[in-house]
């Protein structure tokens, strides 16, 4: 059994829906339209009344996604862009690269998202935006988050590509899905993701009319109309073969998601009274979708620990071993962070790892890979 552990089953997953991915994708290289198909229309539209939002606009990846929510609201350099220090490196690094200034914050130690407290701590009379990202599946406190950003008139950049399809629950008992409360969110079809295609891929989504239109234009080439080049832009387009698998995988979602679900729900049962790790904490505001399953290790060891697994053919991952605010190519910004201390980013990228997490575990392989870390730790 243990020879077939894999972090994310992508194969398996395609196998299960191979006909109709097959047939999809030959229906584009029967049409050569490789470029602007049909498809790529027809799956914004269906993301879109998925997600419960006007607009979906795709783009190469989910990196672009963000650099173009960025220049799309009109930002300049020089502004502050808020971020968490414990998550994957895009976001720092498209705020860098349009030579914004990124403002680090610390996150909750339970649900690893951004701290709304030491949120509003960071926000200076410079502080234009907020790029929350909704962390291994589960969203960042919105509510707060939007309150936050309406009292000082700064824009909300929602980064939903570990949490394409989460529920988020307001206060007042309504429901929104991830991406669609602040201004823009942005996603990537990365292969592992929640919702993958088979090569890259992104989004951006936003109720905003004028916001969608520019949105269209940067990620053309800052065009509206063909070679009037109004802006700056970019190339960023998601290719119609990648439109038309993910129509066919958007259909399997919320499966997909309830999939992920269970099998953390499983994981839970196996270790939860392990007094040695942590599982992973739920809100009260947001569904958790797994992209990722990440414990906690209480005591150190987690070398040992992953070495042991590894022995034993189960898989793990550090999502993320460094801070952020470590991060070597982002030294020049540090002295320029409001709040330099990170206790919680700091205990997490020491003590966390992740374990398998996909669409196609069985409960035998589970309690196998809990077996083998609660025998190794009690
Ligand atoms: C994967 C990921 C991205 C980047 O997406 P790409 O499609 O790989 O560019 C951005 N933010 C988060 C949180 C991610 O997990």
């Amino acid at each position: 059994m243990s020879s077939s552990i894999q972090m994310c089953d992508l194969k398996g997953q395609y196998l299960k829906i191979k006909k109709e991915i097959d047939a999809s994708i030959q229906e584009v290289i029967d049409s050569t339209a490789f470029i602007k198909g049909k498809e790529v229309n027809l799956f914004q539209e269906e993301l879109a009344s998925y997600l419960g939002v006007k607009h979906v606009i795709g783009c190469a990846n989910g990196t672009d996604a963000l650099q173009i929510a960025l220049m799309a609201l009109g930002l300049k350099p020089g502004d502050e862009v808020i971020t968490p220090d414990f998550t994957f490196i895009a976001t720092v690094e498209v705020i860098a690269l349009l030579g914004m200034i990124p403002v680090i914050v610390d996150v909750d130690a339970d649900n690893f998202t951004i701290d709304p407290k030491k949120l509003e701590n960071a926000i200076t009379p410079k502080t234009r935006a907020i790029i929350p990202v909704h962390l291994f599946g589960q969203c960042a406190n919105m509510e707060e988050i939007q309150s936050i950003a309406k009292k000082h008139n700064i824009f909300v950049i929602e980064d939903t590509a570990q949490a394409t399809g989460a529920n988020y629950k307001f206060k007042n008992g309504n429901i929104k899905k991830a991406g669609t409360i602040g201004d823009i969110g942005t996603t990537s079809f990365f292969p592992s993701k929640n919702l993958g295609c088979f090569g890259d891929g992104g989004a951006l989504f936003t109720n905003d009319d004028a916001l969608a239109d520019e949105i269209k234009s940067i990620s053309n080439h800052g065009m509206k109309i063909r070679y009037y080049h109004d802006k700056i832009g970019v190339n960023s387009r998601l290719d119609t073969i990648q439109a038309a698998i993910l129509r066919v995988k958007l259909r399997y979602l919320n499966d997909f998601n309830t999939n992920r679900t269970i099998a953390a729900s499983i994981y839970d049962r196996f270790l939860g009274d392990c007094p040695s790790v942590k599982v992973p904490g739920r809100t009260s505001w947001s569904d958790h979708i797994f992209h990722q399953y990440t414990l906690r290790l209480i005591k150190g060891g987690r070398k040992e620990l992953i070495n042991h697994l590894s022995d034993k053919g189960i898989p793990s991952m550090v999502y993320y071993p460094v801070p952020l605010h470590n991060q070597k190519a982002f030294e020049i910004y540090q002295s320029k962070a409001t709040n330099k201390l990170f206790p919680n980013t700091d205990l997490l990228c020491e003590s966390v790892f992740s374990i398998p997490m996909h669409t196609e575990l069985t409960e035998d392989i589970q309690k196998y890979i809990c077996d083998t870390i609660i025998n190794f730790l009690d």
